[in-house]
Order: C-alpha cells, then structure tokens, then sequence
C-alpha cells in the first residue's frame, strides 16, 4: 500500500481509487463515474489549488496529509459555476439555502485540530470519522481521504440530494451520507474517531459524546459565554472527557430537526 501523498491534479475518480488504497478498501461494484474537466473556471486549477495548499501551509497547518487532500479535492466543483472563479479564494462561499462552505483556512484548521489530535503515525489516518453538517460536501471529499469511513449527516435534504451527485465519483465503500438530525450524531455506526461538525449549537450536544470513541477527538463550533462561537476540541479518554477552548469561529447555527 502507497503511503506517498496523492499526486497532482487529482480528479475526483483518481481521489476515490487513491482514497481506497490508502484505506484498503474493496473497489465499489461500478466504475467511478468520469470526472468532468474543470468548468467555470477561467485558470489552471491545479496550479491555483497548489497556490491554496501554499497558503494554508504558511498559516501554519503542517500535516501532510490534510494539505494532500486540499492539493486533491477540486474544491469548485462543490459551489456553484458563478463562484467557481472564487473557488481558491480563502472565502466562505453561499450553498444555496442560507447555508455556506466555510472558507478553507477554517476547514484546514478543523482537520488539523483532529489530525493532532493522533499518533505521528496516524495523524492522516482519522479512522471512522462523523461529519455533522455535509454541506455541499467538500469537507466530506476531504475527510474521505483521510478517514476509514466517513458518515457524513445532513438535515436539508435538497443539499444532502445535492452532496450526493457531486459526490457520485468517489466510494461508496468509506462515505455514507445520511440526511438526518445531526444533533443526534449517528448511532449506527458508533463509536467514532474522529467527529467534525460545520454548524454550531449551544453546546457539544450529548450525542456526539457518547459516540465518540474513547482515544478519538471531537472538534465542532460551539457557543461562547459573550455569544459569539469557539472552536471547541473533545478528546475522549479512559478517564472521561478533556474539553478545550480555542479561537472565535462563526459558523451557521445547529438547528434542530431535518427540513
Ligand atoms: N462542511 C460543509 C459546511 C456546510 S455549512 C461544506 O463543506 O459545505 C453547515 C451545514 O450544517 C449546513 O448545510 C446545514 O444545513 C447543516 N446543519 C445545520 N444543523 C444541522 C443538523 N442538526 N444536522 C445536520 N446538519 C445540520
């Protein structure tokens, strides 16, 4: 099994055959669909990923393998044709119902904090990982080639819908969107590595405890005593949970129930 990064430019059906030898997952029973070339986009988009990948190294995230996995990911195939031009851009971006992609110095920073939160060894190996909040799905293209598995939960079925034909190429074998109440965190498949959420409620809700695996870390927004957001890290351990608070985030709010 290769443990060299992916090289670049990765399209999707490339990330999701590299994503399933890195997990030494079984191929899914059809072939990936093909990738279609860039649209909307008036420049090299390799050359402007490498350019993000610059970035987010010189603001200081240095795991490998999250900075692979931004170099892979075409991160305007998951917004609209209109944006794609600003798809490279450290910019949070509009997904259609009010929602947005966080801008990726966020999402780097969130995949950094879980990747700290493991072994050197395993620092690009998330395990099975819980992500609250699919979006538009970029953070769960990330995370499928850093984790085992990825259960990724969202509530607004017409985003989940969407998540899913872009998210068509890669493997069904390690991601597994559901549309549902993420607040709930998804039993199922319990007990999780690694859980990320990308809305932000009152509090880590208790679900999202309980499913964390002992050894495994949670990093979600969470409100602050002056009423803005935190970034918060869980580590579960034998002895219980570890609680920490980090910067000011502003993420869109963890609402309650599936629409
Ligand atoms: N990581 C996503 C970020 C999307 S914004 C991306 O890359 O696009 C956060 C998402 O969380 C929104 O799509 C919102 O609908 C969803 N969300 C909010 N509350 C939720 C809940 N209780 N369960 C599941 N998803 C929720």
């Amino acid at each position: 099994m290769s443990q060299r990064p992916p090289r670049f430019p990765l399209p999707l059906d490339r990330v999701a055959a590299g994503a399933r030898a890195a997990n030494n997952a079984p191929r899914p029973p059809r072939a990936a669909a093909p990738t279609p070339a860039p649209q909307g986009i008036g420049l090299d988009s390799e050359a402007v990923r490498r350019r993000m990948v610059q970035r987010l190294r010189a603001g200081g995230v240095h795991h490998e393998a999250v900075l692979a996995a931004f170099a892979a990911v075409p991160r305007h195939h998951f917004v609209d044709t209109a944006l794609a031009a600003q798809a490279y851009e450290d910019t949070a971006l509009p997904i259609g119902l009010g929602q947005t992609i966080s801008k990726p110095s966020v999402v780097a920073r969130m995949l950094a904090l879980l990747a700290d939160g493991r072994s050197a060894q395993a620092a690009g190996h998330f395990g099975r990982v819980l992500e609250i909040g699919t979006g538009c799905g970029y953070q769960t293209a990330l995370l499928a080639l850093l984790g085992r598995q990825v259960i990724s939960v969202e509530r607004l079925r017409p985003l989940h819908d969407k998540a899913r034909e872009r998210l068509a190429a890669l493997p069904r074998a390690n991601v597994r969107l559901v549309h549902g109440d993420g607040r709930l965190g998804h039993p199922p498949n319990a007990p999780y590595d690694a859980i990320v959420a990308a809305a932000g409620g009152d509090d880590v809700p208790p679900a999202w405890l309980e499913q964390l695996a002992v050894g495994g870390r949670l990093v979600a927004p969470t409100r602050a005593g002056g009423g803005g957001q935190v970034l918060v890290v869980v580590d579960r351990t034998d002895a219980g949970w570890q609680r920490r608070c980090h910067e000011p985030v502003q993420f869109v709010p963890l609402e309650s129930g599936v629409a």
